[in-house]
């Protein structure tokens, strides 16, 4: 079983609709550990994505071209620090796609390639309440999964799945990066709103694949 460019198209639309619907919560998320603005910044971001998409004349040929797409457009629009982070995401993630589909190996490649960027651009590690908690249990899960031989859409459920505890598992951390950071010790008991939009992209790609 492998994932195809339509898949990867689907999952990016499908990334575009979840971050609009859940503007409003990683506003407030983000407002309460930081400036607020991580709801806005991905649904410009996202929009700004889906209106590139919408206006290719040909559809994109391999996995690497729409994630490039996205990391390009998301860089030049949601500034912030989430900006630069999930644009290398995606670059990486690109870089590792070069072909028309993706098996397991494939998935654990890009998701691992992801998490690359976003540490390399953040130099954060996990503890420190950023998207990498949701990021690197989700590339880890994915790794296990695909040695036992999973498919690849049980791969991402798996990834999901632990981007989801790694998102909970923020709430009770003090931030030592990003702005949370400022809050200090008042940064516990809060989601980390970055974490959360992971969870969020990766529960969309778990969610496409299964279609
Ligand atoms: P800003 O903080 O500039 O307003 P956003 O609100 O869009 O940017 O994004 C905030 C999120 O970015 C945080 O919740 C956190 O998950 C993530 N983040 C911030 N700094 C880092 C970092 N150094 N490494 C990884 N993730 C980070
Ligand atoms: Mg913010
Ligand atoms: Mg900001």
């Amino acid at each position: 079983m492998t994932l195809d460019v339509a898949w990867a198209v689907d999952w990016v639309r499908t990334s575009a609709a979840t971050v609009v619907e859940h503007r409003d919560e990683l506003i407030e998320l983000d407002r309460q550990i930081g400036d607020g603005d991580h709801g806005e910044n991905l649904k410009r971001g996202f929009t700004a994505v889906v209106a590139k998409l919408d206006a290719l004349e040909a559809p994109p040929a391999t996995i690497g071209d729409v994630l490039k797409l996205v990391a390009t457009t998301l860089m030049s629009t949601v500034g912030g620090a989430a900006g630069p982070l999930y644009g290398t995401a995606y670059l990486r993630a690109a870089k590792a796609c070069g072909g028309s589909t993706v098996d397991s190996a494939g998935v654990v490649a890009l998701l691992e390639a992801g998490l690359e960027g976003i540490v390399a651009r953040g130099k954060a590690t996990t503890g420190e309440k950023t998207m990498v908690d949701a990021w690197s249990p989700a590339a880890e899960a994915a790794a296990k999964a695909a040695a036992d031989g999973a498919e690849p859409a049980q791969v991402l459920e798996a990834a999901a799945r632990a981007a989801t505890a790694g998102a909970e598992s923020t709430i009770p951390l003090v931030a030592t990066k990003g702005r949370a950071s400022y809050l200090g010790e008042r940064s516990a008991g809060h989601l980390d709103p970055g974490a959360r939009s992971s969870q969020l992209l990766l529960e969309a790609a778990a969610a496409t694949a299964a279609r």
